[in-house]
Order: C-alpha cells, then structure tokens, then sequence
C-alpha cells in the first residue's frame, strides 16, 4: 500500500512516526520526498494542485487532512477518485472547547468585561440562568451534534436547523428553508458549523440577521465564504446583532485595515477552532485504508453531488 502525504510540511514526521508505529507495512511517505508518482494509490492532502492529481495515476483515494472538502476541486479529480473528510476525535474535542469557550464567554459577559476593564470600570452586569438563554446551531452533522450535547451539560435551551431531519435528545430540531426563520427567531447565540457548498455560500447576510432577536450574537466557526462582511458589520452598527465571534472570514487573512479588525463588538481568531491532531486522526485514517484494501466501503466519504 503506497501511501503520500502532502500537506503541513512540520506535521509531517509526526504523520510518518505514526504511520510507522501502527502500520509498518504501509509504505508511507511525505512530500517531497515522494519517490515514483506512479506508484501513488492514497493521497494525504490539504490544498491539491489539479496538474498535481494528473501526476498521480494510480491514485484511488485522496484524504483530505483538515475537516471539509470546499478546498478541493473535486471537477479536477477523476470520477473514480474517492474523496474522505477528515472526522477525527482531535477536530470533534478541540470545536467543542472553542464552541464552549465562546458561548459561555458570550453568555457571562466576558468580552463586556474586557471594556469595562480598559476603561477601569466595576460594573456588574446581571447573570441570567443558561436555561434563559438559546444556543441554536447550524448543521446537525458530527460537530454541530457534539456541540448541542455538550451545551447540554450548562442547561442552555437548544435548537437545530439542517437540511434533513434530526432528532436530538433535548434539542429543538427545524430542517428546510421553510423553517429557517421560524429557527433564527429564538436564537440568542447562533453557531454556524455548515459545510461551505453552493446552497450555503453566503447564507449568513442581511436576510438572516434580520430573522434574529435585536441583540444576539453570532458565533462563526464554519467557513468565511458563509458570512457576507458587509452585511454583519451593518447588523452589528444596527444593533440587530450584538456581538460576532468569528473563526473565519474570506480572505484569510483578513487584509490589513479591514474594519473587521478593530471592530469592539466582534473577535476574530485565525481559523482555529479545531484542527486535525495526528495522534487520533492516524489509527482512523489506517482503520480507512484497511477497508478500503479489503473492498469494505470507505467511512466518511463525501458525496460529490452535494459537495460535503
Ligand atoms: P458534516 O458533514 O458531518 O455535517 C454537515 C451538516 O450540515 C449535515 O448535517 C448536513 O445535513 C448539514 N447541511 C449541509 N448543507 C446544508 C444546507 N444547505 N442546509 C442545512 N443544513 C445543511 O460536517 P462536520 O460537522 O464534520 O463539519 C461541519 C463544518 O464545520 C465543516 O464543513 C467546516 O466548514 C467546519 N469546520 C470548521 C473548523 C474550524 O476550525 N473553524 C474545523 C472543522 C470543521 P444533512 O445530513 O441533511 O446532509
């Protein structure tokens, strides 16, 4: 089995210490040091150059190493090129600290205190109950689920909005578009962890802040093409939004001077939230490739139509 990652150059002898420790018979290998192309059948990658894919003809899967396909040019690929998402203990544990840390900041006032400090200022701001407060998430797929479970220990109220249906224990399910308003109406904090594709590029405008309660907040860890700029600093400047946390932006890095970056009201992390930690994500990705080896089907394959 001749295996080539090819993605973050530091993460690589880690990757290949693994791969060594739980699968020696994997003939593993990172980039450059590829040897013959033409022996190539899985592909570890993040960003996959098209004329890159076209040097690799033997190729059977491509891994992507980080969670979501949106980076990848799934045309350039050929149709019989299985593609698998990354799903993986470290990515669902690291969303669920940042998703934590924010809405339990959001919800105890921690970035009014922050002002308040700077301007040296003891103003104690009343502490509601989390039974008061609704956290609502989009996308109920394996983090947006891990979320609402873990939101569950603080006794948040807690709803879900997808594109089929869900039933979660203790949380308030909506799917379709016919029910995205009647969802954001009782949002207090709303998280967006929606794969970006065709029908959900831009869907984080004008329309949707509208539909929240004057005052909430948003908590974007999902992708920066989700969120249209202009349409959240005026909901910000409106009031209609009270405050944004965000992962990610488009571009990334957000370019000097851009208003995002001093705006009081929003904080901006550098698409952190959650990354792949080699240590978990190695036994699942070898458990993936003896399937495939043994003509088992794939885990985590995406679907090429939908785009996720
Ligand atoms: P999944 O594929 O498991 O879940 C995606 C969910 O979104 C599914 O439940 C799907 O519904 C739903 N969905 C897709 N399209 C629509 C739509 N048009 N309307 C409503 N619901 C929709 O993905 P993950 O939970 O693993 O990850 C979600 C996203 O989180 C990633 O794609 C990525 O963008 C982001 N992410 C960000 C990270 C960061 O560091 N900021 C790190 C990791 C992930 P259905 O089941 O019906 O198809």
């Amino acid at each position: 089995m001749k295996v080539l990652y090819r993605s973050d150059v530091a993460r690589g002898p880690a990757w290949q210490q693994l791969f060594s420790q739980h699968a020696p018979d994997v003939d593993f290998r990172v980039w450059p040091d590829a040897g013959n192309l033409d022996e190539i059948e899985y592909l570890i990658a993040w960003q996959v150059p098209p004329d890159f894919i076209a040097a690799l003809p033997r190729l059977k899967v491509l891994f992507s190493s980080g969670a979501g396909v949106d980076h990848i040019d799934t045309s350039a690929l050929p149709s019989h090129v299985a593609i698998v998402r990354m799903v993986e203990p470290g990515i669902i544990n690291g969303m669920l600290e940042y998703v934590t840390m924010s809405v339990l900041a959001l919800h105890r006032h921690l970035f009014d205190y922050q002002e308040l400090q700077r301007q040296e200022l003891w103003q104690p701001i009343e502490v509601y109950p989390p039974s008061t407060c609704s956290v609502g998430v989009m996308g109920l797929g394996v983090l947006g689920q891990a979320v609402l479970e873990r939101l569950g220990i603080f006794g948040f109220q807690r709803l879900g909005w997808n594109r089929s249906p869900r039933a979660l224990p203790g949380v308030r399910c909506f799917d379709g578009d016919g029910s995205l308003n009647e969802f954001l109406g009782q949002c207090d904090i709303l998280i967006c962890l929606l794969p970006l594709t065709v029908a959900t590029r831009g869907i984080l405008g004008a329309r949707l802040f509208a539909a929240l309660p004057a005052g909430s907040s948003l908590l974007h860890v999902g992708r920066g093409g989700h969120l249209d700029q202009e349409a959240l600093l005026d909901a910000l400047d409106s009031g209609q939004l009270g405050r944004a946390v965000l992962d990610v932006c488009d571009p990334e890095p957000l370019p000097a001077g851009h208003p995002l970056w001093r705006h009081p009201r929003v904080v901006l992390t550098p698409h952190v939230a959650s990354m792949t930690q080699p240590e978990t994500a190695v036994p699942i990705l070898i458990q993936n490739l003896r399937r495939h080896q043994r003509g088992e089907a794939l885990l985590d394959e995406i679907d090429r139509r939908n785009g996720y």
